[in-house]
């Protein structure tokens, strides 16, 4: 018995859309601040309160810059610090832990 099915067509293939420019890259930005030191980061423990310093590197120090410079009109910026908080090794682990 012969198949009455219709022949298949191949997809019609869709336009592909034109391709987009990248996104502009902003002009890098001057950072005004004037710190009397170093941006620094840490760690704070919300069950003691114990508190340890972060390593940041150089880009880390940057884009806190960065941050710190979309500050409101009016204000100035002497200090940057990044604050983290969490449960310090003693408090989740227990006093073995140190
Ligand atoms: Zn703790």
């Amino acid at each position: 018995m012969a198949s009455r099915a219709r022949p298949r067509r191949a997809p019609r293939a869709r336009p592909v859309p034109p391709a987009r420019d990248p996104a502009p890259v902003p002009p890098p930005r001057i950072v005004r601040v004037d710190l009397g030191e170093a941006p620094h980061a840490h760690i704070v423990c919300r069950n003691c309160g114990r508190i340890q310093g972060i390593e940041l590197t150089e880009l880390d120090r940057h884009l806190l810059e960065e941050l710190a410079s979309r500050h409101p009109d009016g204000w100035s910026v002497d200090g940057i610090a990044y604050s983290a908080t969490g449960a310090c090794r003693r408090c989740r682990e227990g006093p073995a832990a140190g």
